[in-house]
């Protein structure tokens, strides 16, 4: 049953990834969390086109991979250190590109950015596959992030099933794009609305600060919360 499920929802969330321009065809890799497993992709499947046999599973708790995609070190450690029931990782273009140009990265468009916040650029030693990415990203991840950026590799979202992590991941890259665009056309502009964010988010963390440290209200909202929109 749970191989079903996990089957359904990583097969749709694939097709999905190419369909919107944001994959290559066999980049980037998609799990969800079972019992005591992982249901993972399998090394080189193509996410438009999987079968149930490019599913696998891999123990939670315990190394290994098999034939499950090459990331899985970076999977488990993100499921063992945080309470995710979901990763998508993905290779958005836009996303990709800012993440060679900034430190993190601010939406310049208001949904994403009341979505997002602040989205972190990583710059882990070893970025593809490792444990230490992982640990890295988790704690991304506990401070109140959906979604954080690997400088130069691509994008990793959690959330409660792949559904969710596929709507911060397409929100992000169609942020980007917006930001793309914006640059082009006022680069002064651009910067005025970024330190905007900047100067927003920190007002927001010295508030929370005042009243004890814990997850900053802007990453709280929900897909669906459309009351602040
Ligand atoms: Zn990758």
């Amino acid at each position: 049953m749970m191989r079903e499920i996990a089957y359904r929802q990583i097969s749709d969330a694939g097709g999905k990834l190419l369909e919107l321009g944001i994959n290559t065809t066999h980049s980037g890799n998609v799990s969800i969390r079972g019992e005591n497993d992982i249901f993972i992709t399998r090394t080189g499947s193509r996410l438009d086109r999987l079968s149930e046999s490019d599913i696998v599973s891999v123990p939670l708790n315990e190394e290994g991979q098999g034939i499950a995609s090459v990331e899985i070190p970076m999977h488990r450690a993100i499921y063992q250190n945080t309470k995710t029931k979901a990763i998508l990782h993905a290779h958005p273009p836009h996303t990709i590109v800012f993440s060679l140009l900034e430190d993190a990265i601010y939406p310049v468009d208001n949904e994403a950015f009341l979505f997002l916040g602040e989205i972190p650029v990583l710059t882990p030693k070893v970025v593809s596959g490792s444990t230490e990415t992982g640990i890295l990203l988790a704690d991304t991840f506990n401070k109140g992030s959906h979604i954080a950026v690997v400088r130069g590799h691509g994008s990793f979202a959690v959330g409660e099933n792949l559904e969710e992590a596929l709507h911060w991941t397409s929100t992000l890259e169609r942020s980007c794009q917006m930001g793309h665009l914006l640059r082009t056309i006022s680069e002064f502009r651009y910067k005025e609305i970024v330190r905007a964010r900047k100067d927003e988010i920190r007002r927001k963390e010295r508030s929370t600060f005042n009243v004890g440290r814990g997850p900053r209200s802007t990453f709280k909202n929900k897909p669906g919360d459309k009351s602040k929109l």
